[in-house]
């Protein structure tokens, strides 16, 4: 194996399963979509946060915790120090991507400044635990304690997957003992009411080889759905303490803990060969995906507890669709990716990286969007860029939040990025992700293959990928065709074949020099809703590739109200060509008509009248790059005219 002290940068390492992950070592994105997007994260969006985690004192918190300060003196909600450790999981990733010493010195600083601040018995949290009214795990419901400690642990897994043992590793380790003693079969019955800390051990006991950490995750999954949280105001499904996690049917609840506690289970599954459980996961998943996920990926339709709404509950204008819960769905659909080897859950990480988790920073990395809804009724409101926004939506992006899981948490998904892209199986290696980079890996029989994918996708359909490393007889290269492509074509030589979605796959004898092609129609096409899906009946959605485009008022003429328009989906909306201000990125048009007004004695009635005869052209941009151009109307979902 290529990678014997287990430092190659996977994110995720399942003992088994169907797939076997590549890490960051063995991707490299190359300059295009994602590669340019990872350098964004890296040159600009971690320093963004360390600048206002300082400013705010929430680095801070931990020298205070260390010199025993008084709780009065610290700044922050209770669970800052998870942003702490988020920022230290990526800039772990960028140690290791780009060997560039500011990150390693990063990594270093806060390690020390964290390690300090640990007491003696492994407890670390600055918000309990020290003088003042905090009593440790006085408040598992909001209290956050183990959440803290899980994004703590997952940042000391990136490090030992990319560097090997150090003092940040010692720390978590410190950290996730204690947690052994304190909640084990002998200890608390108890469990966070934030899940987080489920995955994370079960991480750390794959990274370490300790069954214990296996044993303590996989003892908090079958506690919960227990009852074991005290009452919350919205229900015990808030914190998915209503249903044990086998016995769920669906996703519910607050919508980044139900993506956690989810992936932590798959983990726990996995792992203890338990396949009740997975398919219990990859049914709330199957289940998810059908009547509680919007077109975008983006999970979470309600602003009250920032939760699952029920099924078809899809309200386009109060979309929550936090960019924490896309990054979550991703790690959630990655697993049970490995686990299947089944492409609709790649399918979904394509939909969710590009619509979620690309639309959330600006284009210049210094702004994010926390909720990310499918439609902008009014313009945004310009937030106060010095002052972290009390506001997860604001119809602007803002620079930083009183609650800022989001950038942190996209900054970690950024950087290692890499190491979602392919995978490898007994017969050969998968490019789940159709991104430029190159690929050195061995597969599990011990031969060594390398490849260079170019492609100028998302904007352009062809595929390129050519063998660099070769040895020893067939193996087999599967390109994953998504599901929206239809009348993809393979080419080999000579060869051309039509694909379906699903994987395209090739096996021969490869030599270093062979070249394949994968050409996926880029047409924009319409999208019609689920029928159940009340709040877009009669809608359409532009689609172009894995993008989902919008259309936003700053383009339009002052003929076409966003609000006011339908669109003629008779006919497909057509390229229109790339926007110098949007970095190139291709715009569609459609024709329009104006909506007639209604009856002024029916509340939003139809009227009898006819929409307007005259049509007025609609441009649509990528929905991941709205509102760059300051405040503005938007809509993904647009009224269809009737026939
Ligand atoms: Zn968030």
């Amino acid at each position: 194996m290529a990678d014997p002290v287990g430092t190659a940068g996977r994110p995720v390492v399942p003992g088994s399963g169907a797939l076997r992950p590549l890490g960051i070592h063995e991707v490299r994105l190359e300059p295009g979509f994602w590669a340019d997007r990872q350098r964004l994260g890296g040159e600009v969006i971690v320093d963004h946060c360390r600048a206002w985690m300082t400013r705010l004192a929430w680095v801070g918190n931990f020298r205070l915790a260390a010199e025993g300060r008084p709780l009065s003196d610290r700044r922050g909600r209770e669970f800052s120090d998870s942003e702490v450790y988020k920022l230290l999981e990526a800039l772990c990733w960028e140690a290791a991507r780009t060997g560039a010493a500011p990150a390693e010195r990063g990594v270093a600083e806060l390690t020390e400044l964290v390690a300090a601040a640990q007491e003696p018995d492994g407890y670390l949290n600055t918000c309990f635990g020290h003088q003042g009214p905090g009593v440790r795990y006085s408040d598992l419901e909001m209290g956050h304690e183990l959440y803290c400690y899980g994004h703590l642990i997952q940042a000391a897994v990136a490090r030992l997957r990319t560097h090997g043992e150090d003092e940040l590793v010692a720390v978590a380790r410190r950290a996730a003992d204690h947690v052994c003693r304190q909640f084990g079969p002998d200890g608390r019955n108890g469990i966070c009411g934030h899940p987080e800390i489920e995955t994370a051990l079960a991480e750390l006991s794959r990274a370490t080889g300790e069954e214990r950490y296996l044993e303590q995750a996989r003892l908090f999954v079958e506690r919960r759905g227990r009852g074991l949280l005290g009452d919350h105001e919205l229900g015990q499904a808030y914190f998915q303490d209503d249903v044990p996690v086998r016995a769920a049917r669906v996703l519910r609840g607050h919508a980044v803990r139900a993506l956690y506690l989810a992936s932590g289970a798959v983990d726990v599954a996995v792992e203890t060969g338990d396949d009740e459980l997975l398919e219990a996961v990859a049914e709330q998943w199957r289940n998810t995906v059908a009547a509680r996920t919007y077109l975008t990926g983006g999970m979470g339709s309600r602003h009250t507890g920032e939760s699952f709404g029920e099924d078809f509950e899809l309200p386009p204008d109060r979309a929550y669709a936090e960019t924490c819960a896309g990054v979550a769905s991703v790690m959630l659909a990655w697993r049970l990716l490995l686990a299947t080897g089944e492409s609709h859950y790649a399918d979904a990480i394509e939909r969710t990286l590009y619509n979620v988790v690309a639309a959330s920073p600006a284009m210049d990395g210094r702004s994010f969007f926390y909720a990310n809804p499918l439609q902008q009724r009014v313009p945004g409101y310009v937030v106060d860029s010095g002052a972290a926004s009390p506001h997860a939506a604001a119809g602007l992006r803002s620079p930083w939040f009183a609650v800022s899981c989001c950038p942190t948490n996209l900054s970690r998904m950024l950087a290692s990025l890499a190491g979602y892209v392919a995978t490898v199986d007994e017969g050969g290696l998968q490019l789940q992700q159709l991104a430029a980079c190159t690929v050195r890996a061995t597969l599990p029989d011990g031969r060594a293959v390398g490849l260079r994918v170019e492609t100028g996708y998302p904007w352009a359909g062809a595929v390129t990928v050519q063998v660099e490393e070769a040895t020893g007889g067939p193996w087999r290269i599967a390109l994953r065709v998504p599901a929206w492509a239809d009348g993809a074509v393979l080419a080999y030589g000579d060869l051309r074949r039509r694909v379906g979605p699903g994987y395209a796959v090739l096996e021969r004898d490869w030599r270093p020099g062979d070249e394949l092609r994968l050409d996926l129609p880029l047409a924009p096409r319409w999208t019609r809703p689920d029928p159940r899906v009340d709040a877009v009946r009669g809608c359409v959605a532009a689609e172009r590739g894995p993008l989902v485009y919008c259309a936003e008022s700053v383009d339009q003429g002052p003929a076409a109200r966003l609000d006011e328009v339908a669109v003629d989906a008779s006919v497909p909306p057509a390229d229109q060509g790339p926007d110098g201000g949007l970095g190139g990125a291709m715009t569609l048009r459609c024709a329009a008509r104006a909506i007639p007004v209604g009856d002024p004695g029916k509340p939003a009635s139809s009227s009898a009248g006819r929409a307007a005869d005259a049509a007025v052209p609609l441009t649509m941009v990528p929905y991941h790059l709205w509102g760059n151009r300051g405040p503005a109307s938007m809509r993904v979902w647009l009224p269809e005219l009737p026939n």
